[in-house]
């Protein structure tokens, strides 16, 4: 066997292998339907990998031949763009790939079959992938300030992916029509220099951005109340102890408001303790409308809600509270085909030089709440 074939076959069993590496991935974590056009891919470029070790065995003609793995290597790098758009939730334009590949295909069979030209019918596919790649590298890094470490490094090898494949076509050019033995050893050797690597890498990286992906949800999961949907008091603490340091840092005020619902077990006691929690899914979605798209909210307890409100003063801070209560009684929430008016008892408190994290501040809110259900409930109280 001459070393190209141990190449090949060795190509061969790595995009294998990155097919079962994806299949997992995709039954194991969530079945995202882009990690199966992913592995998809890989499966494509593994049978084109096959049919070029057992070129003499599955062709009679070399044109047959170089058809068949040109048009075929069209699509790996197209289902991983694919895959790479819908991850990050962009459309992918089918008309667009469908005439991109197209073009390719017709123009390679042409100057394969046709008008023969060496250059152009080895030239235009590593053309397309150095363009499809490209694309994936600006996809990848669609929002460069917050991409990951793992999808940086996948955006360097789909880039180096390009490069090489733009090299690959410049030496197939260098050849012209009839093609020279120097341009076509320059061609496989920038292919097979970098394809083992590229290969490799981005399978790695990929599966890499699939692990982030997770950990980013779990992490988003575990600070997440799950009857509401709104953070529950880990994700407070943690949004707390952020706020607060940014307050400090930009000397500006730091709020906290907590509400309580009024006579919260009455509404367990009437109707049932799943019609209780409807209607604190309902009150935390009447609070999330309410508030501003900066403001922190959070379940901190069974019928406990909090807002942190960044940038606000006490008199800001208890003039928010104060509409938020009036507000909350006017839209009655419905449970069981029974109309409730809702009532809240709120107390407020602001970041004080002398607190010493955001426990003492949430204590003071907590104590100004204590008085506003000691005064009756349905009230705003302000921290003194
Ligand atoms: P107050 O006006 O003094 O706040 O009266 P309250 O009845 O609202 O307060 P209390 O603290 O006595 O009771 C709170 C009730 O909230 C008791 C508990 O059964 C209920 N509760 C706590 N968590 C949940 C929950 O997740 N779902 C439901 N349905 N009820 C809950
Ligand atoms: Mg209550
Ligand atoms: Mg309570």
């Amino acid at each position: 066997m001459n070393p190209l074939a141990y190449l090949l076959v060795s190509l061969q069993f790595t995009s294998l292998m990155l097919v079962a590496v994806f299949l997992i991935a995709y039954f194991n974590f969530g079945r995202r339907k882009y990690v199966l056009l992913w592995a998809m891919a890989f499966a494509v470029a593994t049978v084109q990998w096959l049919l070029n070790v057992g070129s003499n065995i599955f062709f009679t003609s070399y044109e047959g031949y170089w058809l068949s793995v040109s048009l075929m290597s069209i699509v790996p790098t197209t289902l991983a763009l694919a895959g790479h758009r819908l991850r990050v939730g962009l459309r992918n334009p089918a008309g667009w790939y469908a005439a991109s590949a197209a073009v390719t295909g017709l123009a390679t069979a042409w100057f394969t079959l046709a008008d023969v030209h060496v250059g152009l019918r080895t030239g235009i596919v590593p053309l397309y992938t150095a363009l499809m790649m490209s694309v994936l590298t600006a996809t990848v890094l669609h929002n460069p300030r917050r991409a990951q470490p793992a999808e940086w490094g996948l955006a360097v090898v789909a880039l180096c992916f390009a490069l090489c494949e733009f090299a690959a076509a410049g030496a197939a050019l260098m050849g012209g029509a009839a093609g020279t033995p120097a341009a076509q050893s320059l061609y496989q050797s920038i292919n097979f220099l970098g394809l083992p690597a590229i290969y490799t890498g981005l399978g790695l990286f990929t599966v890499l951005i699939i692990a982030s992906d997770m950990a980013k949800e779990m992490r988003e999961l575990a600070l997440s109340d799950s009857l509401t949907g709104v953070r529950n008091l880990r994700g407070f603490q943690a949004a707390a102890s952020e706020m607060l340091i940014n307050a400090r840092r930009r000397c500006e005020p730091l709020s906290i408001i907590i509400c309580d619902l009024d006579h919260f077990k009455g509404v367990n006691d009437q109707l049932g303790h799943a019609a209780g929690d409807e209607v604190l899914r309902q009150f935390a979605e009447r609070l999330r409308q309410l508030l501003r798209p900066a403001d922190v909210l959070a379940r901190i307890g069974g019928e406990e809600f909090a807002i942190l409100a960044a940038n606000t003063s006490p008199t800001e801070a208890a003039r928010l509270a104060e509409r938020l209560r009036e507000a909350l009684p006017t839209t009655p929430v419905t449970v069981k085909a029974a109309s409730l008016e809702i009532t809240a008892s709120f107390g407020v408190a602001t970041l004080r030089s002398d607190d010493a994290d955001a426990e003492s501040l949430l204590a003071r809110a907590d104590a100004a709440l204590y008085q506003s259900k000691y005064e009756g409930r349905n009230r705003v109280t302000v921290s003194a």
